[in-house]
């Protein structure tokens, strides 16, 4: 008997954001694995699915990993969903898929609802690259680390309402106060709302608004401004009367400018 494996992703709000074909597959399951029984009976309510649940959480998972392969050698098909959106983005399921990967079990994953591409297709940008970190460390350095180290690209994350505040207020002391943000609060819900503006003005509208729901927040990539060549060479000649070597004035400067330190080198060496 051939066993069968699916990722299914269920909505992020809406009730009615899944697809035809997650019905279908759901409902062709003999089984299906949710981080809560309760969350996901909801659904297959809705949808008249028949499969019997189970949980699948980041507390049971590698135990559920052996139930669910004995269950597949045993021919029975198989779903695991999340309590929202997609499987294993920010949700459990890794440990599991390791697993069935050791055994050489097919793993057929459908497409859906996930926060963050529903979020992304909402904000303009100015180019396709973006970093998504899951949810953001709590602890400010962690924060900064992160955020510093994704600052030239689009940079995502999941963010609890009660911290939304203090993680914009640490990026302000950090960046500039012009720094651009998008907040996506309760999407495909009642009261969805998705503000873009900078992160000093985006403090002060959630200082006077209430602040419930889910959020996803993306820190627009800082722009890369190329200093004219004329201007560094006029400061490498600087450092160079100051007999610093091609080495050092590279380091110094790109450091400065964020310029690439080979194209500082060649010119010192002009
Ligand atoms: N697997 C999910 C997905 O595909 O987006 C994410 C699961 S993660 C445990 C839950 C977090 O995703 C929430 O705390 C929130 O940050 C974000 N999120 C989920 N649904 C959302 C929504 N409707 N609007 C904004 N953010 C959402």
């Amino acid at each position: 008997m051939s066993a069968q494996f699916y990722i299914v992703p269920t909505p992020i709000g809406n009730l009615s954001d899944i697809t035809l074909r997650a019905i279908e597959v759901l409902k062709s399951c003999d089984y299906i694995a949710c981080e809560d029984t309760r969350v996901t009976r909801v659904l297959t309510d809705k949808y008249g699915i028949g499969a019997k649940l189970f949980d699948c959480h980041k507390f049971n998972e590698k135990e559920r990993s052996e139930k669910i392969i004995s269950l597949l050698e045993k021919g029975k098909t198989i779903a695991l969903v999340s309590d929202a959106g997609t499987p294993l983005i920010s949700d459990p399921g890794s440990v599991l898929l390791k697993e069935l990967l050791n055994k050489n079990i097919k793993i057929t994953s459908l497409p859906g609802a996930c926060a963050v591409t529903t979020f992304l297709s909402v904000l303009p940008r100015e180019s396709e690259e973006f970093a998504f970190i899951g949810f953001i460390p709590r602890s400010k350095k962690e924060q900064m680390e992160i955020l510093n180290k994704y600052k030239h690209t689009n940079c995502i994350f999941y963010e609890a309402p009660t911290r939304l505040i203090s993680t914009l207020q640490n990026i302000l002391e950090n960046f500039d106060a012009d720094t651009k943000i998008a907040v996506g609060r309760e999407l495909t819900k009642l009261y969805e709302e998705v503000k873009i503006d900078s992160v000093q003005n985006i403090i002060k509208y959630y200082e006077k608004n209430t602040l419930k729901g889910e959020i996803v927040v993306m820190v627009y990539a800082k722009e890369t401004v190329e200093t004219p060549e004329i201007e560094l060479k006029q400061k490498i000649a600087l450092l160079k009367e100051e007999n610093f070597s091609p080495k050092d004035i590279a380091k110094i400067i790109s450091k400065l400018y964020g310029t690439n330190k080979n194209k500082i080198y060649k010119l010192t060496l002009e």
